[in-house]
């Protein structure tokens, strides 16, 4: 099979064209590094156990001959090229805006043109305000008012969630949407705010370990493989078209709780620094207290149920991070 990643130099695209490679399969890979790096890449180019099949081509997803060429050629397509995380929003308003929701719009297009089955990163962002547990696909999404521009994250993955149903309802284009929720493991860069790898570094580094607010906000984490396990199996699934689905952890840890598990694993003499939301983030910013999916619906499609939890995660973290010195 043939499948193409868009994003994928991502964290989570470039475990995903391993596994692909790994089984076998054909990979094309179109990503224009905004984000991301060759690095996460560089060891399936050099491969020559994948020789011939892993092609990357960095441009963007707006470049409509290549994306005709290589929509046309693959069998499935894997849509994870975004602006990603509400930093990276807020740090860039308009380009992101653009790239998800006219990007994915015309991957939603292509792929229809070419009736190829198409799965659509969403995040649990678009679940926006919520504090009860767990979230289920079918609840309610609250946001704040537009001149927060924290909220644009989640009305853009919103709309590209909106979209790709109106492509299966009207088109009977085979789509699938995923919420992916906390996501992390080895390559994932703590340069976009992501907590895991910026706690795992200040820890082996003996520095404070920025903990914000009061640390009670809680979240789940999946370990990438996990995740991409769930994502393939979805992709092979037919009654996944037309559904959206949680992709997430199950073991609820407070912010605060976390840092203390870190400290632990790492042996580390790093102190807990409670920073104040205002200093940590712009002030159009407000974190979300909790956000706990419910895996009931990926778990009835795939048979999915997580293989490592928050220890076997933080672990896997810390050896990448020592391994990388
Ligand atoms: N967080 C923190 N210190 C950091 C980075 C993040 O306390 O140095 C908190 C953040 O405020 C949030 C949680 O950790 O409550 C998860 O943040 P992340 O950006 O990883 O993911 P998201 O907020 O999208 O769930």
């Amino acid at each position: 099979m043939k499948v193409l990643i868009t994003g994928g130099a991502g964290f989570i695209g470039s475990h995903l064209a391993e596994e692909y490679l790994k089984a076998g399969h054909s990979v094309f890979v179109i990503d224009n590094l905004s984000t991301s790096t060759v690095e996460n890449i560089r060891h399936l180019k050099e491969s020559s156990e994948h020789s011939g099949r892993f092609h990357f081509y960095e441009d963007t997803i707006f470049n409509t001959e290549k994306l005709l060429d290589l929509v046309g050629i693959c069998d499935v397509v894997y849509h994870l090229a975004a602006a990603v995380g509400v930093q990276y929003i807020l740090d860039n308003p308009l380009s992101s805006l653009k790239t998800n929701i006219e990007g994915t719009e015309k991957i939603l297009s292509l792929c229809n043109r070419f009736q190829k089955k198409v799965l659509i990163a969403s995040t649990s962002e678009v679940y926006g305000n919520q504090t009860h547990a767990p979230l289920k696909e079918t609840d309610g999404c609250t946001y704040g008012p537009s001149t927060k521009a924290r909220w644009s994250y989640a009305a853009s993955k919103l709309l590209d969630e909106f979209m790709a149903l109106g492509y299966y309802r009207s088109k009977g284009l085979p789509v699938v949407i995923v919420r992916f929720f906390n996501t992390v493991g080895p390559k994932q860069t703590g340069r976009y705010g992501m907590v895991i790898p910026r706690f795992v570094k200040q820890a082996l580094s003996g520095e404070p370990i920025t903990v914000y607010g009061d640390g009670q906000q809680s979240r789940t984490f999946t370990h990438v493989n996990d995740a991409v396990t769930a994502i393939m199996k979805l992709m092979d699934n037919t009654e996944a078209e037309g559904e959206i689905v949680n992709i997430g952890g199950v073991e609820e840890v407070s912010i605060l709780q976390l840092a203390e598990k870190v400290i632990e694993k790492t042996n580390s003499n790093s102190k807990i620094e409670l920073i104040p939301y205002q200093e940590a983030y712009s002030e159009d910013f407000e974190d979300m207290l909790r956000r706990v999916p419910s895996t009931d619906k990926l778990n009835a499609l795939t048979g999915y149920r997580p293989t490592q939890n928050l220890d076997a995660i933080l672990q896997d973290v810390v050896d990448y991070f020592r391994s990388k010195g």
